[in-house]
């Protein structure tokens, strides 16, 4: 059986580690983290698994592997056995009058890049939002919908993950700082362990050996507002960042985000940022206005220039990275690349920019 070292165990590490061990390889952790919290991007994230928002801005790459995540997702969660907060209940995309050209550009932008025949994007006039979420029609007389789209829990899913990895054999170094990762080998501060093969999947951490990583700077915000009662991830035309609302579906709980900001600052969230996001969630629903607000999260995204995530392979080393805003709705598919190359060393993805052989 082969032995299989993973560097870092954020979602990418923990999805991975997973797939592993189900694909029958042995499996060892290392993350300089307590194994239930710390400061990984994936605690901080929204959950969104929205490839059909995504297409606005990102690569049709993103779409095709977020596509096969949200097919693999329920049955991970399946696999589990626990809940990890999945919710399949579909994106409405919304617009005030301003922002009306922004609205229709989303549209087509979506519609040019996935087929112009494609209906997998919905316009919705006052009477059809009304049936699906009779709050928003206050103040929207139409919408787009995009009924395939999921989000889930990240802070279950890490937790969920981390029960079932050491429930399944996995040994875990938690709190344990490593100094170097290169081919069959993690160095950590004090012992030098081999492996069949090694991966970093370190996010920003990864930075000393991938110099080209970069953070990109996110702010969210929880609500609890007992006055709001919407089910459905509403994403509301911005004309800085793609904002939305992801209902928890519990508590009367909604996140509220996110900034983008090119900056590694991973410090509280600014003034300007709150008003902008609360503003927002109330310019969208009234009910708000009485929410209080149960926490904010900041972290940076680990992310490439282009925004890709990729993969690059040398003999006994996989490094995976640049998951940028898309850890979770990109992870079940990227970890599947990597099992697949772990199984035969001459797999190539069809996703040609994404998997590199490097020296
Ligand atoms: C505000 C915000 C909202 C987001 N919302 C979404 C969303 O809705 N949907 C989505 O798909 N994505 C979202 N993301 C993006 C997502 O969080 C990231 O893409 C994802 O977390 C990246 O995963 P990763 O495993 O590569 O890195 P991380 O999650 O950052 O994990 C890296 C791990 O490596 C460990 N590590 C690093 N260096 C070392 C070292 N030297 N020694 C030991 N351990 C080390 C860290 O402790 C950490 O546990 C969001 C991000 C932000 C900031």
């Amino acid at each position: 059986m082969q032995h299989i070292g993973i560097a870092g165990a954020g979602v990418m590490g923990r999805v991975l580690a997973w797939q592993c061990l189900r694909a029958g390889f042995q499996v060892t952790l290392f993350d300089r983290d307590p194994i239930e919290r710390g400061d990984a991007a994936a605690y901080t994230a929204a959950g969104m698994l929205t490839p059909y928002c995504e297409v606005e801005s990102a690569e049709l790459m993103v779409f095709e592997l977020g596509m096969q995540s949200l097919s693999l997702w329920p049955n991970i969660a399946k696999e589990l056995g626990d809940d990890i907060g999945f919710q399949q209940h579909g994106s409405l995309i919304v617009a005030h009058a301003n922002d009306m050209a922004d609205y229709q550009h989303f549209n087509q932008l979506v519609q040019k890049k996935l087929s112009p025949t494609s209906e997998q994007l919905k316009t919705l006039n006052a009477a059809q939002l009304h049936l699906l979420e009779p709050e928003l029609t206050t103040r929207f007389k139409q919408a787009s919908y995009l009924p395939e789209e999921a989000w889930l829990c990240s802070q279950k899913t890490m937790a969920v993950l981390a029960k079932k990895l050491l429930a399944n054999g996995v040994t875990w170094h938690e709190e344990c700082t490593i100094t170097d990762v290169k081919n069959h080998a993690i160095s950590t501060d004090n012992e030098q362990h081999h492996f069949d093969c090694v991966i970093d999947s370190r996010g920003l951490g990864a930075k000393p050996q991938w110099p080209e990583l970069r953070g990109v700077r996110g702010e969210l915000i929880m609500l609890q507002a007992p006055d709001v009662n919407i089910k459905r991830l509403v994403r509301l035309m911005h004309p800085r960042y793609p904002l939305y609302i992801v209902p928890k579906g519990y508590d009367d709980l909604y996140i509220i985000g996110a900034t983008q900001i090119e900056s590694n600052d991973t410090g509280p969230i600014t003034v300007r940022s709150s008003l902008e996001l609360l503003s927002a969630a109330y310019s969208l629903h009234t009910g708000f206005a009485e929410a209080r607000i149960v926490e904010t999260r900041t972290n940076c995204r680990p992310s490439l220039h282009n925004n890709l995530p990729q993969i690059n392979c040398s003999d006994g080393l996989i490094r995976i990275n640049g998951l940028f805003r898309h850890g979770f709705l990109l992870s079940p598919a990227l970890g599947h690349e990597v099992v697949q190359r772990l199984q035969d060393p001459n797999y190539q993805s069809h996703h040609t920019a994404l998997m590199q052989q490097v020296a």
